[in-house]
């Protein structure tokens, strides 16, 4: 027999590649068993490819290392079928592995099927020498390899098996599960290579026909290494990908948990909303029910908050907001609901024994609402109207107990503001006779059921007249006359404004048109604009168009906006305005000092003339705030070189002091009420105050 030898260094190696390959194998493992469908598929055949590769390179090393007098060989056929006899057992295994349940009948078929595998690569890769004559195996060594294949074989696909779906310390156990699975590969190896004999005298074939293969095992090895190296980096990243994905799924989880919160809550006041609210409304209705007990439905809207939203911007108003419902929150009990509902719109729901707790928990939400907010620096005052249901008197269903507290609430706005007010039957009779009036009013225009009649304004303190203000009234079929307080907020609710506007103006522009042919040729129009109109995108138009129908020179249009109006959207307001300035049309500032008007925007304005708000001039004589006021105005007015006109004129004493104040003109009942166009020519040409044209 020749006598064989071995390269220590390519031994140690062969030894380290077969604990890579190991290593690899079991990590592969773990993802299979993890992954699922295609997944689970792709990462079994890299698997199997890695595992085998390994297995087979651990082999070929170990031949590698091996060397006897004479030139080896490796035929190349041979040696890829035991590649594929590797990469085969082994994607067996990984299948095994894979499974939900690895009885231990099934692990030991598997171990005997698997060692059979490697033993197999290994005899065929021996087979690849193609020795003359034949290498002779020493029995018992032989047998002892397949034995120590197929329990190797065994423990590793326990092992394997075992650990993966184990997430602590996988990697220290899974390292030395794959140092011992290497020793067992590199056991059998050498056992196997210590059972074959060669004869002296005998030929490598394969090294004949062959030549060296030297360098093809560099490359092998090489390429195994990166095999190995690829697919340990892929499962890495892959393992990282998964607890990534696990973040993800806990972050996920929590940003559904803030969109529940942020579903049921009001996002500015953190109170509830109305989901929440119609879902505590049905369980305070149900125990209510079982316990035969009552509860108060309380719907609050906030008093003169539109006013400071315009004045100071929604920044401020959004923190007033929070403050009233922090107020709100912290005068009632922890198992009433305060929910926000609406812009300025609180419910509160609250558990009562009798009606009367109602009006002392709402007395009280009135009474701290009414204390003045601190916010950013600023004082600011509000009132809120509180209109209250009752369950079950007051309505059996969800929705009637809200639009009966709604209605209630109207009724406490109606009363003055700043006030409660319980729900009684009446109140929606109210409600249906709106709606019939809005029908109404969208026929109103078709049947010319509006009218006109005019105010005249006066230079102070008693003419001559400068012009007129045209007012709007309804002629009802059945109701009379209707004062546009009453259908103008319902034309501006349902949009009915902007052509019950159009009408207005152009039947304005007819009249003014007509009286100045007839001679009254310094006379101006004052015609008024709601919000809406105001911010109506057709305004500019419509103005351009009624000038245009009656060949009207602008300047005798004047167009009158409350100062709130004005106020709320400054930028967009001033653009308008602007345009409307500048196409020649005069503009008023109505109901002047009501609203929070900065001095520094009035003076951008381009207004020609401010109207002191009716409110001032009513108690002019008794209060002597008013009367301040009035003085700072005609101050301001003189300043910026506006006309100033005071308007609710009722008395002498009212004339004359504003006369004095230094007011312009003059509007009120005092000098002439709103009438029809024929009646105002007539009582001034009685009067003698008309200065007749020629
Ligand atoms: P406003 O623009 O402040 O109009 C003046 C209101 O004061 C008129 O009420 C007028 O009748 C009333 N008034 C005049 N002199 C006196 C007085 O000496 N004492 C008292 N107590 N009141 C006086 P009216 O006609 O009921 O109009 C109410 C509001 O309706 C107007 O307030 C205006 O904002 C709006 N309005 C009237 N006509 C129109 C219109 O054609 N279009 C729009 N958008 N709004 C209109
Ligand atoms: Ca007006
Ligand atoms: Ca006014």
């Amino acid at each position: 027999m020749f006598a064989s030898s071995y390269n220590s260094l390519l031994v140690l190696f062969s030894l380290l590649v077969a604990i890579l390959a190991s290593y690899t194998a079991l990590d592969m493992a773990g993802h299979i068993s993890s992954a699922q469908g295609r997944a689970a598929r792709w990462w079994l055949a890299g698997g199997a490819c890695a595992m085998g590769t390994g297995i087979w390179s651990m082999h070929f090393i170990g031949m590698l290392a091996f060397s006897l007098p004479i030139p080896l060989g490796y035929d190349p056929a041979i040696t890829v079928l035991s590649l594929l006899i590797a990469i085969a057992s082994s994607a067996f295994a990984l299948w095994l592995v894979a499974r939900n349940e690895l009885p231990w009948s099934r692990l030991v078929c598997g171990a005997v099927l698997m060692g059979a595998g490697v033993s197999a690569m290994h005899y065929t890769g021996m087979a690849a020498m193609r020795m003359a004559p034949g290498i002779e195996y020493v029995p018992s060594l032989f047998i002892l390899s397949v034995v120590i294949a197929i329990v190797a074989s065994g423990t590793a696909l326990w092992i394997a098996y075992n650990l993966r779906r184990l997430s602590v310390r996988v990697r220290l156990l899974r390292g030395g599960a794959a140092v011992v699975m290497g020793f067992a590969i590199v056991g059998m190896h050498y056992t196997g290579m210590t059972a074959a004999q060669f004869p002296l005298g005998s030929v490598c074939r394969a090294a004949r026909d062959g030549g060296d293969a030297g360098w093809l095992a560099i490359v092998i090895i090489i390429v195994t290494l990166a095999v190995l190296a690829i697919a340990l980096i892929i499962s890495v990243l892959d393992l990282r990908l998964e607890s990534r994905t696990a973040i993800l799924a806990v972050s996920l989880a929590e940003a559904n948990q803030e969109l529940t919160y942020l579903a049921l809550h009001d996002n500015l006041t953190k109170l509830p909303n109305r989901v929440l609210l119609e879902d505590r409304l049905d369980r305070a209705i149900q125990s209510a029910n079982r316990e035969n007990s009552q509860f108060a439905l309380m719907f609050m809207d906030l008093d003169g908050f539109k006013t400071v939203n315009d004045a100071y911007g929604h920044l401020i108003g959004d923190l007033l907001l929070v403050e009233v419902a922090q107020r709100i929150g912290l005068n009632v009990r922890s198992q009433d609901t305060i929910a926000r509902v609406g812009g300025d719109e609180f419910v509160l729901l609250a558990g009562i024994a009798e009606p009367a707790d109602a009006a002392t928990l709402a007395d009280k939400v009135l009474r701290v609402i009414l204390e003045p907010f601190h916010v950013a620096d600023r004082l600011l005052r509000i009132s809120t109207s509180i209109g209250i249901a009752i369950y079950p008197d007051d309505g059996a269903r969800q929705d009637d107990l809200m639009t009966n507290a709604d209605a209630a609430m109207y009724h406490a706005k109606a009363l003055g503001r700043n006030t409660y007010c319980f729900f009684e039957a009446s109140m929606n009779a109210n409600v249906h006779e709106q709606l019939q009036l809005v029908q109404d009013l969208r026929l109103a225009l078709e049947r010319h059921e509006l009218i006109l009649q005019y105010q005249p304004k006066f230079t102070a303190p008693n003419g001559p007249v400068i012009g007129v203000e045209a007012l709007v009234r309804w002629s009802h079929p059945t109701r009379g006359l209707i004062a546009p307080d009453q259908f103008i907020p319902l034309a501006e609710k349902t949009g009915l404004i902007v052509p019950i506007g159009e009408w207005v103006l152009d039947e304005a522009c007819r009249q003014i048109s007509e009286w100045r042919e007839a001679g009254r040729r310094d006379w101006t129009m004052a015609v008024n604009l709601s919000a809406l109109q105001f911010g109506h995108a057709s305004l500019i138009q419509t103005v351009r168009d009624a000038l245009k129908r009656y060949a009207l020179e602008p300047g005798c249009l004047t167009l009158e906006v409350t100062e709130s109006t004005a106020m709320r959207d400054a930028d967009t307001s001033l653009r308008i305005l602007q345009q409307l300035r500048g196409m020649g049309v005069n503009i008023s500032i109505d109901d002047f000092g009501t609203g929070y008007s900065s001095l520094l925007y009035l003076k951008r304005l381009p207004a020609s003339e401010l109207k002191i708000d009716r409110g001032f001039i009513r108690d002019l004589a008794r209060d002597s705030e008013d009367a301040a006021i009035v003085s700072a105005i005609v101050a301001l007015g003189q300043t910026l070189n506006l006309n100033i006109v005071a308007e609710g004129v009722e008395t002498a004493a009212q004339q004359e002091f504003l006369t004095r104040l230094g007011c312009d003109s003059l509007q009120g009942f005092l000098l002439g009420r709103p009438m029809s166009a024929e009646h105002l020519i007539e009582t001034l040409s009685q009067e003698n105050v008309l200065n007749d044209a020629t």
